[in-house]
């Protein structure tokens, strides 16, 4: 049976290494925070504190942090997280600005757009839709594989001059393996030459059946050149959001999820991060993968300055102990000394893979020169 010790369980679960050698003698093991526990009760010490964990592996535990469920009254309705997809040049760009262009709040004094990776639309009836900025099939997979799923639907862009195209067909086939919704929107249809139904009859061959069709998948007609038919795909991913219940508890610790990040002259790392849950507000102490640190600042996607953050809102977050990777989550945690010791712990754990890739690939040099 694998085991682990106290503190590494600790680390993994953001508790103090104390508080749990206290849970284990009232549950009659005398151990200090450097002995090991075998699985078991390592699973009954993560029930205890009432986190979840996920077995990855028989000799891998691998924790969630304070990922307690929420109760259903706690639940409130979140706007949807919308990804574009499609081939090069279909216009997926295009269709980003040309939405983002529909805000009804960003003529308001102050604001400029700034491109931080995600941007938030509000809607005449005043919701909102939230769009990731980065279009592009790898950004999607690549978050995926690294477990953050943040995408609620998918708007797969063909252009109706064109048709199915290589990178079209990748689209339909990440965003089933993903099980998203999936919305098309047929773009440049202010051209002479376009013809959306052979786009609809293409789409057959591969399972994606329009309600044209007699299937239920949502298509629409739109031309980002000439900004038609945009309150209509508006409107059908509202629908498409409305059926997929979408909620969560913005009264809780926040979590989120690593949009884009880097090293900026002047403000140092920034991250945009994306809120799945709970509120993040100015001052939060939090882990944000290998790194740590204290939210300095909060800016939104018209560049102002915000106090929170609540679910499906991205926002720039300042005051970070160094750069994450793109996918990474963010957990609100108490207390700087933790956050900094479960950021040392990650840090430590992924210099040891790379020190374990070390010694593999110079042994495969030295078998190359024999
Ligand atoms: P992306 O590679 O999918 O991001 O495509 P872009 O948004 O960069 O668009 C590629 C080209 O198609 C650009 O020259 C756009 O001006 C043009 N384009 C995009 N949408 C439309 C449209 O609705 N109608 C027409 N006529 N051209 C468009
Ligand atoms: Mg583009």
């Amino acid at each position: 049976p694998e085991t682990i010790t106290v503190q590494e369980l600790a680390n993994r679960m953001a508790e103090k290494g104390a508080d749990l050698v206290k849970a284990l003698f009232k549950m009659g093991m005398a151990v200090t925070v450097n002995q090991t526990i075998d699985q078991d009760t390592a699973e009954l010490l993560v029930t205890e504190f009432g986190h979840n964990m996920r077995r990855v592996s028989d000799s891998d535990i691998e924790l969630e942090l304070d990922t307690g469920d929420d109760a259903d009254e706690d639940l409130k309705p979140r706007p949807p997280v919308v990804t574009i997809m499609g081939h090069v040049d279909h216009g997926k760009t295009s269709l980003l600005d040309a939405l983002r262009g529909t805000d009804v709040t960003s003529g308001e004094a102050g604001g400029i757009t700034q491109h931080i990776g995600a941007y938030q639309v509000t809607l005449k009836d005043k919701s909102k839709i939230t769009f990731l900025d980065t279009p592009g099939h790898e950004a999607f997979t690549e978050m995926r594989a690294r477990g953050a799923n943040v995408t609620d639907i998918v708007v797969l862009v063909v252009a109706a001059d064109d048709g199915l195209m290589p990178q079209t067909i990748e689209a339909i086939n990440h965003t089933k393996a993903a099980g998203v919704p999936m919305i098309v929107a047929i773009n440049k249809c202010d051209k002479p030459e376009a013809n959306p139904q052979k786009i609809r009859e293409r789409l057959l061959e591969h399972e994606v059946i329009v309600e044209e069709m007699s299937g239920d998948v949502q298509d629409v007609e739109v031309s980002a050149l000439k900004k038609t038919g945009l309150d209509d795909l508006m409107d059908k991913i509202q629908l498409q959001a409305e059926l997929l219940e979408l909620t969560a508890n913005p009264d809780r610790n926040a979590e989120g999820t690593v949009v884009e990040a880097k090293l900026d002259k002047g403000r140092g790392a920034v991250a945009t991060i994306l809120v799945n849950r709970g509120t993040l507000r100015v001052g939060d102490v939090f882990v944000v993968g290998a790194e740590s640190g204290k939210v300095r600042a909060l800016i939104d996607d018209k560049g102002r300055q915000v106090r929170e953050a609540g679910p499906s809102m991205p926002v720039e977050v300042l005051g970070l102990s160094g750069v994450p990777m793109a996918g990474d989550p963010l957990q609100v945690v108490d207390g700087e000394a933790k956050a900094r010791e479960i950021a040392e712990y990650r840090q430590g754990v992924l210099n040891e893979k790379r020190t374990a890739q070390a010694p593999a690939s110079l042994e495969s040099m030295f078998s190359a020169l024999k």
